[in-house]
């Protein structure tokens, strides 16, 4: 490995992106006493440090960080800063009543506006821009798919929100090849992610927080590395030992590595690529001019935006999950999901064809057994843990961040109350079933799109992928 400067930015387009130096911030230097001890520092560590410190200036508290500011998913994701939230509608319905699955989503609408704010205040350089989402039908049977959608939208009461748009509605948007018209929402920006989680390190640490990087926690309060426990409220670092009344683990899905949390998300590796920065004559066919976010109505999810530098980023699913809930650098590199996702980008804006991609990369996203994201906090223990995005976390983490702040200092707010706190969600069962559920449901996504571009219409398969996917 070269520099750590280099190995940070090789990382994402969006860190390789990054102006300032990717070298870490100092280590913790021994043992230290604090309020606050945050594990990780990507969106939901940093935010939760954001908001503790604008709620309370006095509080002591330390992000430990195993690399860097912004080196796990939120230095690598699809740029959508979205209304979505993982669980479904339905789902939070039978848990916690119509009401509860309304206020869930009316308070995701708020957190997307909510961090373009923080983010013109705090003077982060994020390039947040509201344009939503479009969601293209490119063969017929996401016409009715896409369709059935606004629907659902609208019985529950937000079809304000969501919109099909016809053919020539669409294309005034973007210009996607083989287009039947789209499925559009305002309720999405687009950001640079790395940009922001750095911007985020850097406006806590104005505020007093101190982050320590190359910090890597080896075991914390409730449970060791062999199995025993540890006394309640210390966390063993690499470095030293930190002594907090409150800590959180902020580490989605590189949480399988913490002692006796391994099978509390499925981590699934989501890869992307980018383009170089493209001509104004191939932005011209394609139009694109309001930086919506895209994605198309396939099973075998896909997801892009156009970046500042005017570059397509896309991404998708189709990586494999591997054995044992496994993480490591190399399965960032797929060499065939990378040229699926280009063949991806040809096939929808032909204007594409002959533009090299600059950057290759990939990165764990953390699926809980229920597919039910979650803040909970003990107070009794000082433990908490956010997350379980399942791939909407970007953000999702900004409202964890701002209800754990609420939990650590015990203050009884609307968004403390709402039906994703607390949730417990399910472990995932032991491996073998893991690893052949998980790539079989794959394997017939994948299948699932190829028969509906061929026969046109919606494939049957739908039910199967659901159950095996645990949704
Ligand atoms: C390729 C990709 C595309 C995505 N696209 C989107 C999108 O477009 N929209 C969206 O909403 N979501 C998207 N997501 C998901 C989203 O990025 C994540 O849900 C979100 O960033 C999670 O933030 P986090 O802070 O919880 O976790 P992370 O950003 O993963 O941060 C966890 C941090 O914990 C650190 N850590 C781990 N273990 C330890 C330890 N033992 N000690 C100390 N530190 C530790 C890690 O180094 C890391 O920095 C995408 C994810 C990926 C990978």
């Amino acid at each position: 490995m070269g520099s750590l400067d280099a190995y940070y930015r090789s990382r994402s387009l969006w860190l390789d992106g990054v102006g300032e130096s990717l070298e870490p911030r100092p280590s913790l230097p021994g043992d230290i006493d604090v309020d606050v001890a945050i594990i990780g520092a990507g969106y939901t560590g940093l935010w939760i440090a954001f908001y503790l410190i604008a709620a309370d200036p006095a509080l002591r508290i330390a992000v430990l960080e195993r690399e860097i500011a912004g080196f796990g998913a939120s230095g690598r994701n699809g740029a959508f800063c979205s209304w979505a939230f993982a669980a479904t509608y339905e789902q939070i319905a039978r848990q916690a009543g119509r009401d509860a699955a309304v206020a869930m989503q009316r308070e995701m609408f708020h957190t997307v506006d909510e961090i373009g704010r923080v983010a013109t205040r705090e003077g982060i350089d994020c390039g947040f821009v509201k344009g939503g989402t479009l969601t293209a039908a490119t063969v017929p049977a996401h016409v009715a798919s896409l369709k059935a959608e606004a629907d659902w939208y609208a019985s529950w009461g937000f079809a304000e929100h969501f919109r099909w748009l016809e053919k020539d509605e669409a294309d005034a948007r973007i210009r996607v090849a083989g287009s039947l018209g789209g499925l559009y929402t305002p309720e999405c920006a687009a950001l640079d992610p790395a940009r922001l989680a750095r911007g985020l390190a850097e406006s806590v640490e104005r505020r007093g927080v101190t982050v320590y990087e190359r910090t890597p926690v080896l075991s914390f309060a409730g449970a060791d590395g062999d199995g025993g426990r540890l006394e309640s409220g210390r966390v063993q670092t690499a470095c030293g030992v930190v002594r907090a009344p409150a800590v959180v683990l902020a580490t989605e899905a590189y949480t399988v590595g913490a002692p006796g949390h391994h099978r509390d998300v499925l981590p699934m590796y989501s890869l992307m690529v980018a383009t170089e920065p493209l001509s104004d004559d191939v932005w011209a066919e394609i139009g694109w001019s309001g930086r919506e976010t895209f994605s198309d109505g396939r099973h075998l999810l896909i997801y892009a935006s156009r970046t500042q530098d005017g570059r397509i980023a896309l991404g998708g699913r189709g990586a494999p999950y591997h054995f044992g809930s496994a993480l490591a650098d190399r399965f960032e590199r797929e060499p065939q999901v990378f040229d699926a996702l280009h063949r991806v980008i040809t096939e929808l804006f032909p204007a594409t064809r002959g533009a090299r991609i600059t950057h290759r990369w990939g990165g764990p996203i953390g699926i809980p057994r229920d597919w039910y994201p979650t803040v909970k906090y003990d107070g009794d223990a000082g433990l908490g843990w956010a997350g379980g995005y399942a791939g909407d976390g970007v953000a999702t983490a900004n409202l964890a961040g701002r209800t754990m702040a609420d939990l650590i200092l015990g203050r009884d707010t609307d968004i403390a109350r709402l039906p994703w706190v607390q949730h417990r969600s399910r472990p995932w069962e032991a491996e073998p079933l893991r690893w052949l559920a998980t790539n079989f449901a794959t394997r017939m996504m994948a299948s699932a799109d190829v028969e509906e571009r061929r026969t046109g219409r919606p494939s049957k398969k739908e039910d199967l992928i659901m159950g095996l996917i645990g949704r």
